[in-house]
């Protein structure tokens, strides 16, 4: 059976920022790693990041040492199972309306929303932002089954 796909934001969502206004200044959000245990094991997970727009993921361990990832600790290597999804402009390019997904983004694009809109996918993404609730990807694990587990999309 295919796994649905997630599609993982960056900025804001696995990395938050250490202070407001201060850009590229990030650090790991609060269980960052669990979470992103958590998701491998029951998704297919993509990265979808300006952090790695055309598909390359170097920018992604980039950012995450820079966030202070010790990406020499074994349990880092859940970072090999995330792919990055190619975009170039508007991050929908990389959405499959045919496709079983969900996308987890701190700032959707307006472009990105109505495309969603448009393809009656508006509940498939997922805004959290661990800028503003450091607790937001521990809450969303806790409460994935009952918030979002039982949506199965109409063929
Ligand atoms: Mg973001």
């Amino acid at each position: 059976m295919t796994r649905p796909i997630l599609f993982i934001d960056l900025d804001g969502v696995v990395l938050q920022r250490r202070n407001a206004g201060i850009f590229d200044a990030f650090e790991v959000a609060p269980g960052c790693l669990e979470f992103l245990e958590w998701a491998t094991a029951r998704f297919q997970c993509r990265w979808l990041t300006s952090r790695a727009r055309s598909g390359w993921p170097d920018g992604v361990r980039r950012a995450f040492r820079a966030a202070g990832a010790a990406l020499d600790d074994p349990r880092w290597a859940v970072l090999d199972l995330i792919d990055p999804a190619e975009w170039s402009a508007n991050k929908s390019e990389a959405l499959d309306p045919k496709c079983e997904f969900w996308w987890i983004d701190d700032a959707p694009s307006r472009h990105d929303r109505e495309w969603l809109r448009d393809h009656g996918c508006e509940d498939r993404l997922i805004e959290i932002s661990t800028d503003t609730n450091h607790d937001a990807l521990i809450q969303l694990m806790q409460c994935w089954d009952c918030d979002f587990g039982r949506k199965v999309r109409p063929k």
